[in-house]
């Protein structure tokens, strides 16, 4: 056989490096981004043409480049940053790899344009596919910018890939966020579609964190602060009661750069142990500072992991300020940590009265009457809502249902204020009442989709919601699909959405909290588990408004769920794709005794 080695070409050499440099619009802000960051530049503009797919462009007043050095900066590993390996374990420039431009180049139409303060002109480059297309002479600021046109145009698989604008939109705002908190002493703006969406003057860490994140989470935050002889470490951490189901308010910065450390991350979830609901996620913006030589950044080309020399002493200090901080603005009740409580309930919760769903009994019920799989369920979730139907159950559903009831007296018990049991003819049943619970929600809310009934319950006092400028774009996403599920909400000046109405299945008390757990759950859904958004609307609201665990029911409540779970088309899985119960057979328990 003939030699069959060669190497490749530099284009296709690019290509492969872009696959992992470039991923997305997001990848490119960030890249373009910290080139200008690097260049020392103080006020840095991000425009965007159809979420980054049609166009990017990011202009800086930074200190530009000379002709000789624009020639070359899209070549691959041509960086001004680095001169020999030693100069990897001392790195204090976000770049070093010099592969951004070269990639995003070999997959794009790129224009750059730059001038150094002492150059009369400035010199333009473009450049499509890697290859230079034209340059000129050209009256221009001090300062660079670069416009990326048409990402992936010859890559049709990548171009494939990418998501809708809304959610490439978000991927953005999410690394925009990151960035300029990290560089607060930055002028940031952004702009899509020729609106602006963010104008940031250089600020503190907190009152950039605000004009980010809108007003409201200042009283939420707690500022922190510690210092040793390896770390410096500042920011501010979030109350656990304002803690929020999804990671999206975790800012873990290293001199500067976002990082992503799961060990570290530990480190802060352990100091929040006992103060947290369940399935909820601290919030924290947290700046470390270590010496450039104890830290290894060279791992991933996206250098979002970076290795420690001494990770376990840094968990330690961050365990401990965290902790320390936590306790001294006395969110942490004084508790005994040794006495577990005997069931779990959330700690937040643990002082406050049960309150017991309402139940409207239907004294004509009487499941016998007119064969089982008649029997039309009902749903008592709030005060006024007098019972509805769940609707037809399949015949396996009914099944069960019918032997439930047949095998009477509809006998169900609650243990641990959390599971419900019963049984069939043949087997034993242990059923998760919250996961049970935000099943039905979920069929009812979806059902309300399919059937166009976008009924109302109106508030009887509207209340305000202050949206964040990215909620604010989640918003105008979903606004479509709340109508349609029932909510009547009206957007009054720039960002503050009154709620006039919402589904007959929440209870008025719950309506902040449906909104705020929407615009959470809907920001961090960047893995798209949701098949639309009206699934993901109806997950979210089944999760904020179910029983939890650690609620005593009633009976009538304990039958009402057993009867309205099986009564469901899908009744093995929560929403989230969890277990809802489990059954042991006659034969197991009799082999139990055997
Ligand atoms: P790296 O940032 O890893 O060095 P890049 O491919 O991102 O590699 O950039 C290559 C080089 O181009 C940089 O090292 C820098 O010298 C120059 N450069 C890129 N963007 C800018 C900018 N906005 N201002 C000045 N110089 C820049
Ligand atoms: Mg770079």
């Amino acid at each position: 056989m003939k030699d069959i080695i060669k190497i490749l070409p530099e284009n296709v050499s690019n290509q492969i490096a872009a696959g992992e440099v470039v991923q997305r619009p997001a990848s490119l802000i960030k890249e373009l981004v910290e080139n200008s960051i690097d260049a020392f530049s103080n006020r840095i503009q991000i425009v965007l043409n159809q979420s980054g797919k049609k166009s990017i462009k990011v202009v800086d007043n930074g200190f530009g480049m000379s002709k000789n050095d624009l020639m070359i900066c899209f070549q691959r590993h041509a960086t001004s940053k680095i001169n020999k390996s030693n100069d990897l374990f001392n790195i204090s420039s976000k770049g070093f790899r010099g592969e951004a431009l070269s990639s995003i180049a070999a997959v794009s139409h790129l224009e750059i344009v730059t001038r150094r303060k002492i150059d009369t002109l400035g010199y333009k480059l473009k450049v499509v596919a890697g290859k230079i297309q034209s340059e000129e002479k050209v009256v221009s600021n001090i300062g660079t910018y670069v416009l990326v046109k048409n990402l992936f145009f010859n890559v049709p698989a990548r171009r494939n890939f990418l998501k809708s604008d809304s959610v490439e939109l978000r991927h953005i705002l999410n690394e925009f966020h990151r960035i300029s908190i990290a560089h607060h002493d930055i002028n940031f703006s952004l702009s899509h579609k020729n609106s602006e969406i963010f104008n940031l003057q250089k600020s503190s860490i907190h009152v950039r964190i605000k004009n980010i994140f809108g007003k409201k989470i200042e009283e939420n935050l707690i500022p922190i602060k510690e210092k040793t002889s390896f770390v410096k470490l500042a920011g501010y951490i979030i109350k656990p009661e304002a803690s929020k189901k999804t990671r999206g308010m975790q800012f873990l910065f290293v001199n500067n750069r976002f990082i992503k450390n799961n060990f570290l991350f530990h480190a802060i979830n352990k100091a929040y142990e006992g103060l947290l609901d369940e399935k909820k996620y601290p919030g924290f913006f947290i700046f470390l500072e270590v010496d450039t030589a104890s830290i290894d950044i060279n791992i991933h080309p996206n250098k979002i992991e970076v290795r420690f020399e001494d990770e376990q002493s840094l968990y330690s200090v961050i365990n401990s300020t965290v902790k320390h901080s936590l306790g001294i603005f006395q969110v942490t009740p004084t508790i005994d940590f040794e006495s577990k409580p005997s069931f779990e309930i959330p700690y937040s919760k643990r002082f406050d009265q049960p309150i017991h769903p309402k139940i409207e009994v239907d004294h004509n019920f009487n499941p016998f009457k007119d064969g089982a799989s008649k029997y039309h369920s009902k749903i008592w979730n709030k005060s006024e809502t007098v019972y509805e139907e769940v609707g037809s159950s399949n015949l396996f559903n009914s099944k069960i249902l019918n032997e439930i009831i047949n095998e009477d007296g509809n006998k169900i018990f609650q243990i641990m204020n959390s599971y419900l049991i019963t049984s069939t003819r043949n087997s034993l049943l242990v059923i998760d009442q919250e996961r049970a619970h935000q099943r039905i929600i979920y069929e009812k809310l979806m059902k309300k989709i399919t059937k166009s009934d976008n009924s109302s319950q109106q508030l009887i006092f509207p209340v305000n919601f202050i949206l964040t400028k990215s909620q604010k774009l989640i918003y105008f996403d979903l606004k479509n699909t709340l109508t349609e599920i029932g909510f009547r909400l009206e957007l009054e000046g720039k960002l503050n959405l009154k709620i006039i109405g919402i589904p007959g299945i929440c209870s008025d008390i719950q309506a902040t909290k449906i909104i705020e757990d929407l615009f959470d759950q809907f920001e961090n859904d960047n893995k798209k588990k949701s098949f639309s958004n009206g699934d993901l609307i109806a997950k979210s609201i089944s999760q904020s408004t179910s029983i939890k665990k650690g609620s005593a029911l009633q009976k009538e409540e304990q039958k009402n769920i057993v009867n309205n779970l099986f009564n469901c088309k899908e009744h093995l899985l929560s929403p989230s794709q969890q277990k809802i119960f489990f059954s042991i057979s006659k034969s197991e328990l009799q082999n139990k005794f055997s």
